[in-house]
């Protein structure tokens, strides 16, 4: 039966997230054959309308408001929700970053719904969608599927693959007007630590260093192999715990999730909470002394031997590509 869906568009810096359009290509196979319209909140963001319609979004709905600036959960939850009270969707999709795990929760209550998060599979069942989402920290699958209600899911970055971008799709965009009021959070200002390179989360590949790169120049080496890789740099938390680099860089447990289509982990041993945070990676390639290092169960190529000689050694044999 065709749906209506509603996809959030996430922007960051002004710019929309990757993880936007692999939102618009899970909404799509929802849909089945019915409507997929993206909402976008936020303050002159109107402008970002055509890229959603351009990577497979059928309509556009925009909510612009000057508080709806940056992202507080109670404007967004506001916003969002007018565009449901107006669109009574059958279903809905999120992004599965830090603002969807904040507002999806929120949304799914207000909309007295359930909600299947951190989807990495949408297939098709004798009884409905069938959405595969880790549990245990990544140990093993779960398969769900919604009998009633909204179908709401948020999807995991890089793992439904966005629909190709096509220019000459086109499709309406309309401004939905929502009353945003007594907001408990006001955002004054939004002081950004300086990023370099590519986002990890939504990184194609990364190159991670553990305690075993032993110091903050120690990540040079790693830093030049992304660069020449086009990827971003993590780290293990023995990494960031020995102040070699910076928390945000942290993959596990505790750190972000990522699923890259190539993993690189220097110097790190793999214990099971740094698993949690890359093991759904696509190829993992692991670089350790250790021959008996854990990070080579989950490894699909592994380098016994010197990091400190290796990384040097790829990155070579990568910039002759
Ligand atoms: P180590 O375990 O010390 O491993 C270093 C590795 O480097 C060794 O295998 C060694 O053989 C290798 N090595 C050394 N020198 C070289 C060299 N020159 N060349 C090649 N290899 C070399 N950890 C996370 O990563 N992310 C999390 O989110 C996280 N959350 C946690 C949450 C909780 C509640 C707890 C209790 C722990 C958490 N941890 C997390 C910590 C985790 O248990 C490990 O302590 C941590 O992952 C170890 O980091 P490491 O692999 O860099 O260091």
């Amino acid at each position: 039966m065709a749906k209506k869906v509603l996809v959030l568009g996430e922007l960051r810096d002004g710019s929309l997230r990757n993880v936007s359009f692999e939102a618009i290509a899970a909404g799509k196979k929802i849909a089945e054959g019915g409507e997929v319209a993206a909402v976008l909140i936020g303050d002159s963001i109107k402008s970002q309308a055509d890229a959603m319609i351009h990577y497979g979004a059928d309509r556009v709905i925009v909510v612009e408001d000057e508080q709806l600036k940056h992202y507080t959960p109670d404007g967004f939850s506001q916003a969002f929700m007018a565009v449901c009270n107006e669109e009574i969707p059958d279903a809905i999709v999120f992004g599965h970053t830090s603002l969807g795990k904040d507002l999806s929760p929120k949304i799914a209550s207000k909309l007295n719904t359930g909600l299947v998060s951190d989807v990495t599979d949408i297939e098709e069942g004798d009884d409905g969608f069938v959405f595969t989402r880790p549990i245990y920290s990544g140990k093993a699958f779960e398969k769900k599927v919604i009998i009633d209600g909204i179908t709401f899911i948020t999807v995991r970055p890089n793992n439904i693959e966005p629909l190709e971008k096509d220019e000459s799709r086109s499709g309406e965009v309309q401004s939905i007007a929502a009353e945003i009021k007594d907001l408990r959070t006001i955002v004054k200002e939004v002081i950004t630590k300086a990023s370099e390179g590519v986002d990890l989360s939504e990184a194609k590949v990364i190159v991670a260093g553990g305690r075993g790169v032993k110091s903050a120049e120690g990540f040079e080496p790693l830093k030049e192999l992304a660069e020449v890789l086009g990827g971003a740099v993590g780290a293990s938390r023995g990494a960031c715990d020995a102040d070699y680099c910076d928390y945000s860089l942290q993959i596990g447990q505790t750190g972000k999730v990522v699923t890259p289509d190539l993993y690189i982990a220097c110097g790190i041993s793999g214990a099971i909470q740094h698993l949690a945070g890359m093991s759904n990676s696509k190829v993992i390639v692991a670089i350790n002394k250790d021959p008996e290092a854990n990070i080579f169960n989950v490894a699909d190529y592994g380098i016994v031997g010197d990091l400190f000689e290796a990384v040097p050694l790829l990155t070579e044999e990568f910039r002759k590509l």
